[in-house]
C-alpha cells in the first residue's frame, strides 16, 4: 500500500465495520459481522501526474472484506475521500478523526467528476484500469447526483447524459454486465443504455468488475412503473418490449454464438427440491412439476447469452424505444453460472413471470386476463421480430415459467407469505 501523508495507514483504522451495515446495499443483514478491513487501498492520486489531472490527495478507492462470524466473507468497494469539510449526505461519513472526516466518495460532486475523467482519461491507477469505449462521449462538465433508486449498487448521475453505477459487491471473474452490453453496444443495438466506459482490477489473476458507465435514459420510465399504474392498456407495449427482448437476444446469438445442450433436467429438479423443503405448500404440486421436467429430459436446445433477471424492473421505456438494463443476472448466482449460455426461453418466462405479478398491482383489473393479453402480445411481438415464436415449443416455455415460479415460491415463503398465493396461482394454473 501506498503512503501519502499518512493518510493511508489511516485508512488501516477507519472503523468500517460500524458504517457498513448501515448501508443500503449492505448483503450482510440477518448475520453477524465480525470484522471489515481494506484488502486494497489505492489513493486515486497517483493518476494525476501521468494523466494531467487537476490534484486530489485525499481520494481512495477501498476494497474491504467483511467477514462474518458463520465463516463467509464478502469483498465491498468504497470509493472514499478524506477532508477537513463534512461530506453534504449525512449517511456519507464514515468516520472523524483529528479533525478530519472519512466519507463515502460518491456523494462528493467533484470526487464524482473526477472518477468520470479517470475513465475518460482511460487512466491506470496501480492495479485499477479505467476504460472509455471507442467513440465515447462522457459529459465531463455535468452536475453529478447520486441516484435514489432502491438498488444493490450506487448510481451516479451526470446530468441528462451517464450514469455510473460502482459496484458495491465484487467478484472475481468477467462481469456479464459489462461483458453483454459492450458486446450489444459494439454491434450497434440500440434496445441497451449504450456502454461508454468501465472500471476494472485483477483479483486472483482473474478480471473484477468494479463499475461501468452507460449513457443516461434521462426521460425514462421503467417498466413495473408503467406497467402497474398506467391508465391506457399495456398491450401495446408489451408487443413492442417482446420485439426488443428478441432483438437483444438475436443480436447475442450472432456476437457470442449458440449452442445445442440437453435440457437441463437435473438443475430444475434440484431447484424443486430445495424450494419444496422450504415451502410446504409445494409438496402437492412437486410431483406434476418434476414430470413436466422430466417430459423434456434428453430433449436438445438452443442456447446462447441471455438477460439471465429479465423482468419488469429491468426494462425502461423512453419516449423512443424499450432499453433492456442491468445484464448481471440473478444475483444470488455464482458469476461463472451467471455467464452460462442458457435458453432465451428463460428470458420469455422471466417476463411472463413479471405480468403475472403486474396484473395484481392493477386495481379493478381482472389480473389473469390482463397477464394473458399481455404474455399474447409479448410473444407476438417477439415473433414477429425474431422469426421465432416461443409459443411454439410450449412445453418448453412452461417449464421455465414453472421453474421461475417455484423460486418465487421460496422468494415469497421468506420474505413476502401474503405473496406466495401469486406464484401458487400460477403454477396451479401452469399445471392444468
Ligand atoms: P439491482 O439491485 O436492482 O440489481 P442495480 O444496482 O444493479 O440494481 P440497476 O438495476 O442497473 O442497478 O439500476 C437501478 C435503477 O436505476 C433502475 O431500476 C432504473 O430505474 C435506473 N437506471 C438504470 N440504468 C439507467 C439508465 N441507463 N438510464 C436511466 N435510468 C437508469
Ligand atoms: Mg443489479
Amino acid at each position: 500500500m501506498e503512503d501519502i501523508d499518512g493518510v493511508a495507514v489511516q485508512v488501516l483504522d477507519i472503523p468500517f465495520d460500524a458504517w457498513l451495515p448501515r448501508q443500503r446495499w449492505y448483503a450482510g443483514r440477518g448475520r453477524t459481522l465480525s470484522a471489515a478491513r481494506p484488502v486494497l487501498t489505492v489513493p486515486l492520486t497517483s493518476a494525476c501526474a501521468r494523466n494531467r489531472l487537476a490534484l486530489r490527495d485525499d481520494l481512495f478507492l477501498v476494497l474491504l472484506d467483511a467477514s462474518y462470524v458463520d465463516g463467509t466473507v464478502e469483498r465491498y468497494q468504497v470509493v472514499m475521500a478524506i477532508g477537513r469539510d463534512q461530506p453534504g449526505h449525512a449517511g456519507a461519513a464514515i468516520s472523524s478523526h483529528d479533525g478530519r472526516t472519512a466519507y463515502d466518495a460518491l456523494f462528493d460532486a467533484d470526487a464524482a467528476r473526477y472518477l468520470l475523467k479517470l475513465i475518460d482519461d482511460a487512466a491506470t491507477v496501480g492495479p485499477v484500469e479505467f476504460a472509455k469505449e471507442p467513440g465515447a462521449r462522457l459529459p465531463l462538465d455535468a452536475a453529478p447526483r447520486v441516484s435514489t433508486a432502491e438498488q444493490s449498487n450506487t448510481s451516479v448521475v451526470f446530468g441528462r447524459d451517464a450514469m455510473l453505477k460502482v459496484f458495491r459487491r465484487v467478484t472475481a471473474g468477467v462481469h456479464p454486465d459489462i461483458e453483454l452490453n459492450r458486446a450489444l453496444a459494439r454491434a450497434g443495438n440500440e434496445h441497451v443504455a449504450r456502454l461508454l466506459g468501465s472500471i476494472e482490477t485483477r483479483w486472483d489473476g482473474e478480471p473484477c468488475a468494479l463499475g461501468v458507465v452507460s449513457e443516461f435514459a434521462a426521460d425514462s420510465v421503467e417498466g413495473w412503473h408503467m406497467a402497474t399504474t398506467g391508465d391506457t392498456d399495456f398491450a401495446d407495449e408489451s408487443r413492442l418490449l417482446g420485439a426488443a427482448v428478441a432483438s437483444v437476444h438475436t443480436c447475442l446469438a450472432d456476437v457470442l454464438g449458440t449452442d445445442s445442450v440437453p435440457f437441463p433436467v437435473d438443475v430444475m429438479v434440484d431447484r424443486l427440491a430445495t424450494a419444496t423443503q422450504a415451502v410446504p405448500e409445494l409438496y402437492d404440486y412437486a410431483p406434476r412439476i418434476k414430470q413436466r421436467y422430466r417430459d423434456l429430459s434428453g430433449r436438445q436446445i438452443t442456447v446462447q447469452r441471455v438477460h439471465g433477471d429479465l423482468h419488469l424492473g429491468q426494462v425502461l421505456r423512453t419516449p423512443q424505444r424499450w432499453l433492456l438494463i442491468d445484464f448481471e443476472g440473478e444475483p444470488g448466482k455464482p458469476l461463472q453460472q451467471r455467464r452460462r449460455p442458457d435458453s432465451a426461453v428463460r428470458d420469455v418466462a422471466g417476463m411472463l413471470r413479471s405480468f403475472a405479478y403486474a396484473a395484481y398491482q392493477r386495481p379493478g383489473v381482472a389480473a389473469q386476463a390482463w397477464a394473458d393479453r399481455n404474455a399474447t402480445a409479448f410473444c407476438d411481438g417477439y415473433a414477429a421480430e425474431s422469426g421465432v415464436d416461443p409459443r411454439d415449443s410450449a412445453d418448453l416455455l412452461a417449464a421455465y415459467e414453472l421453474d421461475k415460479a417455484v423460486y418465487e415460491a421460496a422468494y415469497e415463503a421468506r420474505h413476502r407469505p401474503d405473496w406466495l398465493s401469486i406464484p401458487m396461482g400460477s403454477i396451479n394454473r401452469l399445471l392444468a
